[in-house]
């Protein structure tokens, strides 16, 4: 079976089933959603920065939980506020920014944020042009 490089930790390893990740850092990521479960069972409307910084765990990880479905985050009951920054949101769990950045970090791949950041400068130059 052919080796492929762990996309977070860059070590060498044999993939058992179609992954990019060792299995050591399954591991930890398994340890870090307990952390993150646990916590968020104690503080169920406690968002995303404060959740990170009272488990150690990246707040792109903890993203990275919640779009795969392992964690749920559950909407606050009186008002809608979002979780990352508390600003009120219409509905959901995110405030409209707050989404962007989430697929800001999912794009952190060098490439495609050349793509944005080319887009972004079309964006503008088709503005001007109006
Ligand atoms: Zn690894
Ligand atoms: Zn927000």
């Amino acid at each position: 079976m052919a080796l492929i490089n762990c996309v977070r930790c860059g070590k060498v390893f044999s993939p058992e089933r179609i992954t990019n990740v060792c299995p050591d850092c399954v591991a930890q990521e398994n340890e870090n959603l307990k952390k993150v479960t646990e916590y968020l069972r104690d503080y169920p409307l406690a968002n995303v920065m404060e959740v990170s910084d009272k488990t150690g765990v990246a707040a792109v990880q903890i993203f990275r939980f919640v779009k795969a479905g392992s964690l749920i985050l559950s909407a606050p009951t009186e008002a809608f506020k979002c979780r990352m920054c508390g600003k009120e949101v219409k509905k959901g769990t995110l405030c409209q920014d707050c989404i962007d950045k989430v697929q800001d970090l999912k794009d952190s791949v060098k490439k495609k944020e050349k793509d944005r950041l080319r887009r972004d400068f079309e964006k503008k130059q088709i503005k001007k042009k109006k």
